[in-house]
């Protein structure tokens, strides 16, 4: 290979940082060494982290490091991997498909300006650069990236948030089902337990028929509240349906899972929970269950042995925990 990692430099004067500003990172590859530097000291002057490289095998090897410049200026004419091969081959791997590229050359006929745009690079320069044009290039750069990453972040902040409750915060059902069948199935290759808990406040309606809707809501997140501090990092909670949750406990054995129930339980008796004016009594029933006392855990198995652990609970008179009984394998 004719350049290697270790070769490349990094220059510059520190960034100038401005409040909320990002630095953007930006590779200069370029064979001829005044052009080099000359692009070094202007890139650096305008606030950009440079890394340079001698030739395109060297701007390979940097692209393949974590966090990729994402902003580039490629000479065409190198010595190895030109810089029109180099952008072809960094838009068929994963991690060039995002960058920013600025191809330059000595080349100005239209042919040249289709053939390096058709290789995927974003933007052409003629020779000699104006140093004035190469600014304002690269800023019309940087505003694209910017763009592209807001865009990812408010994908990102979506995908989150279709994942919430509203009202609680917590994961809603859909989430917590995929995240409880994920760590049955790490359980079942480790041979470790997850252990469930399924809550359901007791007679909610009547909180809502006295109080009103607000007042049911006030009790819910509270409640969703309670769980979520009473749990360690590493447990997930839910809200299974209206005024049911579900809070799955990785590695806990069951005994773990009874004590925050009852623990839980305890506090929820002991403290109404005010809403508005009232002081709202509010009493809660489990059902625990452990994925060892399930013959063939998954998600269906395990939620449906904690709830009848649970209805067995209401029934012999709620605000009480109660666990699954082991079911005997065939
Ligand atoms: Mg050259």
């Amino acid at each position: 290979m004719a350049g290697s990692v270790g070769r490349h430099r990094r220059t510059g004067v520190p960034p100038v940082r401005g409040k909320g500003v990002s630095v953007v990172k930006a590779l200069i590859a370029e064979d001829d060494p005044t052009t080099r530097m000359m692009y070094e000291r202007l890139l650096a002057k305008w606030g950009y982290e440079v890394i340079s490289a001698r030739d395109g095998d060297e701007a390979w090897a940097v692209l393949q490091g974590d966090e990729p410049p994402p902003l580039l200026l490629l000479d065409w004419m190198m010595p190895g991997l030109d810089g029109v091969s180099l952008c072809r081959q960094l838009r068929q791997s994963d991690k060039g498909k995002r960058v920013y590229v600025i191809l330059v050359s000595a080349r100005g006929r239209k042919d040249d300006l289709v053939e390096a745009m058709e290789a995927g690079a974003d933007d052409y320069l003629v020779k000699p650069v104006v140093p004035e044009e190469l600014r304002v290039r690269l800023r019309a750069g940087q505003r694209i990236l910017e763009l592209q990453s807001d865009l990812l972040t408010s994908r990102e902040a979506f995908r989150e948030r279709s994942r919430r409750d509203s009202l609680t915060g917590l994961l809603n059902s859909g989430a917590i089902f995929d995240v409880l069948a994920r760590h049955i199935e790490i359980g079942t290759l480790q041979g470790s337990p997850v252990s469930v808990i399924l809550a359901d406040l007791d007679e909610f309606k009547k909180v809502n028929d006295t109080y009103g809707h607000r007042a049911g809501d006030a009790v819910l997140v509270e409640f969703a509240r309670q769980l979520q501090d009473a749990v360690r990092s590493g447990d997930a909670v839910g809200r299974w349906g209206g005024e049911e949750f579900l809070v799955l406990l990785p590695g806990a054995p069951v005994g773990a899972a009874l004590a925050l129930a009852e623990k839980s339980r305890a506090r929820m008796e002991a403290s109404p929970v005010a809403a508005g004016e009232h002081d709202i009594p509010v009493t809660v029933s489990f059902g625990v269950v452990s994925s060892a006392d399930v013959p063939v855990p998954g998600v269906d198995a395990l939620v449906e042995a904690a709830d009848r652990a649970l209805y067995r609970a209401k029934a012999f008179g709620r605000n009480r925990v109660v666990a699954a009984e082991p079911i005997p394998a065939p």
